[in-house]
């Protein structure tokens, strides 16, 4: 059994201090949860989490997740892996490290609270699909020995994991397949497309577009996923995902550069570099089942979200 509490929830968000995590943790917290969030602060900010200091129902631990972690809560929200690929691919082992013993510590954690626990899975586990928009039945194409396997294989043996906890032991838990997110407390260096294109046309620098720009993603807005995330917590025990959580309207590369620039006023030149090997080539999310579900489905469009987004960045250029 879960501890028994009265009115306020005690809820785990490991990777709290990154981008997606500290707004979920405004969210938690705005709703009257109690949360404790648990970063070691490797791609993640104190910034992040600076206004949220002091507050009653908010703590910070600074903890690696491959490192056993004994705490009391009633839910946990399992984040904590660099998400970027320049991030991931700094250090590859850790990185697997971050998503298989870390789960396994939070999963081990999840079992002994008996406490239902989701984990932060990617569209990567799809690798470069062949099928197209993704399902959550589609398994997936993944090179197991490239430069970005290190995220989808780690990621793809988390989510065996969490399976393997739910039926050998029964854990309650609840698989996220987040597909391009973007928004305010991306960091402005991690390499992202979205933060790249805005830093480099704010600074009126060229536009690196990775190859001919024809490859396309579907970029949801961080509001929207957050949401999609706390109703996937919140969803019956029998419901446990994957589940697609992702704005299915498609972009080119270029396109998105197309429209920052647009947006921005920038004078920026589009400028073609290499494409990074195992690059995926199209990447678009079937949401049927998050419709069904969880009667959820992004509100935001692109340009609402980037106008927030730009707005962000501009404000963290000007100090
Ligand atoms: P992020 O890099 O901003 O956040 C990740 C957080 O995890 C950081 O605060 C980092 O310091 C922390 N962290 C890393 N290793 C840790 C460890 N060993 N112990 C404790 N903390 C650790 O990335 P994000 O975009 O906020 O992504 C959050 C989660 O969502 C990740 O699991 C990511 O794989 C997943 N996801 C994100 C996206 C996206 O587009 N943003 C897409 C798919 C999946
Ligand atoms: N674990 C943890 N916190 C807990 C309980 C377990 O970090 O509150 C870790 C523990 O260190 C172990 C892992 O989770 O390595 C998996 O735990 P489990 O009980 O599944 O496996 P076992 O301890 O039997 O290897
Ligand atoms: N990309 C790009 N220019 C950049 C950064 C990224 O053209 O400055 C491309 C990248 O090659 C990929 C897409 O944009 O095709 C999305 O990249 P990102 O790293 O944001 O996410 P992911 O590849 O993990 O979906």
């Amino acid at each position: 059994m879960a501890r028994d509490y009265f009115s306020t929830r005690r809820v785990l968000v490991t990777g709290g201090a990154g981008f997606v995590g500290s707004h979920l943790i405004d969210r938690l917290i705005d709703r009257g949860d109690e949360v404790l969030c648990v970063d070691n602060l490797f791609t993640g900010a104190k910034a992040n989490i600076t206004h949220l200091l002091g507050h009653p129902r908010f703590e910070f631990l600074r903890h690696d997740i491959c490192f056993p972690l004994f705490v009391e809560v009633d839910a946990i929200f399992n984040l904590a892996c660099p998400a970027s690929p320049i991030h991931y691919q700094h250090d590859p082992v850790q990185t697997t490290k971050v998503s298989v013993i870390g789960s396994i510590n939070m999963l081990g954690l999840a079992k002994r609270i008996r406490a239902p626990i989701l984990q932060a899975s990617t569209s990567e586990v799809y690798g470069d699909p062949t099928q197209h928009p993704q399902t959550e039945a589609y398994w997936g194409n993944v090179n197991p020995i490239g430069i970005r396997s290190c995220y989808d294989e780690g990621k793809r043996c988390a989510e065996t994991l969490f399976f393997d906890y739910h039926r050998q032991h029964n854990l309650n838990i609840k698989v996220a397949r987040i597909f391009n997110t973007y928004g305010p407390r991306m960091h402005p260096a991690d390499g992202r497309v979205v933060s790249n294109f805005i830093m480099q046309a704010l600074a009126g620098d060229d536009i690196t577009i990775y190859g001919d720009g024809s490859q396309t993603r579907s970029f949801c807005y961080v509001d929207d996923l957050v949401e999609g995330l706390i109703r996937l917590m919140d969803s019956p025990e029998g419901f446990t995902g994957p589940v697609n959580l992702g704005n299915p309207v498609e972009f080119t590369i270029r396109q998105l550069a197309e429209l920052v620039i647009e947006m921005t006023g920038a004078k920026s030149k589009l400028v073609e570099q290499p494409l990074p090997s195992d690059d995926p080539t199209q990447r678009q999310p079937d949401i049927s089942l998050a419709r069904t579900e969880l009667g959820w489905e992004p509100e935001q469009n692109l340009r609402e979200g980037l106008e927030k987004t730009i707005g962000y960045f501009h404000k963290l250029g000007n100090g």
